[in-house]
């Protein structure tokens, strides 16, 4: 089984990710928590030149590349191998940030998005994607005080670019209403988990 957590910076994806891994955990599920970019060695290393560009930055192709090249091998070290392994996967972030940020945000579009996530990782798709979904002002307010600078801009990127991001979930999520499903953001770190907790129960069988 593999879930999926998506959403933008400071919605809290990673912490309900956690949360979620504990959760199962503590129903005797065996779980792998992991995170993307990232989760091996290699795609760590990846993680890097994506947070650390050069100068001028990476064109929308190279970074759609680097992205795809460190799923491919996160995918065929760790997450294949676990969910073979019969483990709930848990990652944060996965495909539907690759088609939200290059794909809809860059744009780049879907078809090429897709193209690579095929060629790199055999097209590998959640069986459930949980989108977290808060007003882009409230993230704002929370990425300055964990950043204690204020900033119209989240992480050099405009407020429109996280605005057309945080849209690109919300459609993928309608679009397919199978594979996803809407969290509201919004409430305390508790709140939100049993939020998950409640949109997953059918997939948890909890
Ligand atoms: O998950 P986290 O918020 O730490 O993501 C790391 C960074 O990578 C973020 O700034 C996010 O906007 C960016 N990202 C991206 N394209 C993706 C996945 C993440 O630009 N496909």
């Amino acid at each position: 089984r593999f879930i999926a957590f998506e959403g933008g910076e400071g919605m809290g994806k990673s912490t309900q990710a956690r949360l979620l891994a504990e959760f199962l955990r503590g129903e005797g599920r065996s779980v792998e928590l992991t995170r993307e970019p990232g989760g091996t060695p290699g795609a760590e290393a990846i993680r890097e030149l994506l947070l650390s560009p050069p100068g001028e930055g990476w064109t929308l192709g190279a970074e759609a590349l680097l992205f795809a090249a460190a799923r491919a091998d996160h995918v065929a070290r760790k997450i294949r191998p676990a969910i073979e392994a019969g483990d709930w996967v848990i990652c944060d972030r996965f495909l539907d940030s690759s088609r939200a940020y290059q794909g809809r945000a860059g744009g780049m579009g879907d078809d090429r998005v897709r193209t690579l996530h095929e060629i790199g990782s055999g097209g590998l798709v959640p069986d459930v994607t949980v989108v977290i979904d808060a007003p882009i002002g409230d993230v704002a307010a929370r990425l300055v005080n964990r950043d204690g600078e204020e900033s119209d801009a989240i992480g050099g990127r405009a407020a429109e670019y996280h605005a057309s991001v945080n849209a690109a979930f919300l459609e993928f999520a309608r679009a397919e209403p199978d594979r996803f499903a809407i969290v509201d953001g919004r409430g305390s770190v508790e709140e939100v988990h049993e939020k998950v907790l409640d949109a997953l129960s059918r997939f948890l069988g909890t």
